[in-house]
């Protein structure tokens, strides 16, 4: 059974080192979060897993790695700076602040219940805006991205140029983004700073509403691959009035969190909107010009674009499960092998002396390949339960008997069950049951 308390996770998190509250020591920093020794490895399995989608597999999609500041003249162009804001109310008798669109009643204060107490709703920009350099002034603005879309389009012509692809292709980025949310929230799900994975697909503007629906399906795929069952996710077009200022066509794949469904990704049609505003702004040609039939236009884009904390507190929900093991009530993180922080824990069944050498040996060998946890304090129940709760799909014990019989015993995670096997075959049975 997943979690269905996010306080389970939370928990968790915070025990076993995934996440933790930003500057604990100093009281917190509201709705931020530093991610601990397993939370970080998590986070770059989630991203490794979408790369190794979405690049590594493909031959039509390339990655880059742009600038987090930018110049307002980006902004402007985007739309970013015109539009990109959410509705904002104060509630005039508890002086909350709310989302407008996110108010299950507009007339009533979620907060204190007063009626008819919100101001007028006013337009909240976004987007974080710092300076450069030491002179304050105009010419010394910039900005926070909060989407790491625009790096693609404003590359478009490097990439077409160095590459050597045509559209249909894709450029892909995973990076920072920012956004001055109004009411962040919900542990992971919506903080001020985050990790988005985009990809911009360029393709003639023939294809789009086919490229469109492969997207749509192949990410929605992409998390059931992972683990997540389906019936945890639905996908869910965008009404007319929801639509961003770029989109002709929206949907979203949703997760069934805890408190509800709730956005894990958005698939974009968005035109030519973007190419076309650079172009105009930059004064700079943004188009393609097909050798094959002699024509030049501008690309339409399709853009897959997730989330990196958002898909790990979906995996984690989805993987949470408590079971009995010998009368003994367990939790256990079920995770894909990709998305563990430790593929493999090697624990020597006693601290002696004479196992530490071939435990450290066994543990060398592994570490060549994968993120590997040792661990030699405490009962190997514990250790056990231990693994179990943060995810690590297999256990390698070394025993006594493995100085004499050269072998080892692997346990799995989620069924328990132990084989006893050569460590001269370790890997291969590894490798075997990882899927990897
Ligand atoms: P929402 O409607 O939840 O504010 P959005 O539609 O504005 O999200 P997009 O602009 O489509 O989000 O961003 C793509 C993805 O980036 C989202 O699907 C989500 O996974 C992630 N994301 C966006 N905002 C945040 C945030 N504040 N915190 C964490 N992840 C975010």
């Amino acid at each position: 059974m997943p979690a269905t308390d996010l306080d389970q996770i939370v928990n968790l998190c915070k025990r076993r080192g995934f996440v933790y509250p930003s500057a604990e020591i100093y009281g917190g920093f509201r709705s931020s979060y530093d991610y601990g020794p397993l939370g970080s490895l998590m986070l770059r399995n989630v991203r490794e897993a979408w790369v190794r989608t979405m690049v590594q597999q493909r031959d039509d999609v390339v990655l880059i790695d742009a600038a987090i500041l930018g110049p307002p003249a980006v902004f402007e162009a985007s739309g970013h700076l015109a539009n990109f804001s959410d509705p904002l109310v104060d509630c005039t008798k508890c002086k909350q602040r709310f989302r407008e669109d996110h108010l299950t009643d507009p007339d009533t204060c979620p907060n204190c219940g007063s009626k008819n107490s919100f101001t007028e709703s006013r337009a909240f920009n976004l987007m974080f805006k710092t300076q450069a350099g030491p002179v304050e002034g105009s010419g010394t603005e910039v900005y926070m991205r909060p989407e790491t879309a625009q790096g693609m389009f404003v590359n478009f012509v490097n990439v077409l140029q160095t590459s050597r692809k045509k559209p249909p292709f894709g450029i892909a980025q995973v990076g920072k983004s920012f956004r001055n949310e109004i009411t962040p929230g919900n542990f992971i799900f919506r903080t001020r700073e985050f990790e988005q994975m985009e990809c911009e697909f360029f393709v003639p503007p023939a294809e789009s509403a086919q490229w469109y629906e492969y997207w749509c399906n192949a990410r929605f795929n992409w998390y059931v691959d992972l683990g997540i069952p389906a019936d945890m996710l639905r996908l869910r077009a965008h009404d007319a009035d929801e639509l961003s200022h770029y989109s002709a066509g929206t949907s979203d794949v949703e997760f069934m969190y805890p408190w509800g469904w709730g956005e894990l990704e958005g698939i974009a049609q968005r035109t030519d909107f973007d190419l076309k505003q650079h172009a105009q702004h930059s004064g700079e040609k943004l188009d393609f010009f097909d050798q094959a039939t002699n024509e030049r236009y501008v690309p339409y884009v399709i853009e897959p674009a997730g989330g990196v904390n958002r898909a790990m507190a979906a995996f984690l929900l989805a993987a949470y499960d408590e079971d009995v093991i010998n009368d003994e009530p367990r939790q256990v993180l079920r995770l894909h092998p990709r998305l563990a922080p430790y593929k493999v824990a090697v624990l020597p069944l006693s601290k002696k002396d004479t196992l530490t050498p071939l435990a450290k040996q066994v543990y060398a060998t592994l570490a060549d390949r994968y993120m590997v946890d040792y661990d030699e304090t405490q009962a190997i129940g514990r250790r056990y339960r231990r693994q179990d709760e943060i995810g690590t799909p297999l256990c390698v014990t070394v025993d006594f008997d493995s100085l004499e019989d050269g072998a080892v015993t692997i346990r799995e995670r989620d069924t328990t069950n132990q084989v006893r096997v050569p460590i001269a075959d370790l890997e291969t049975e590894i490798r075997a049951r990882l899927g990897f």
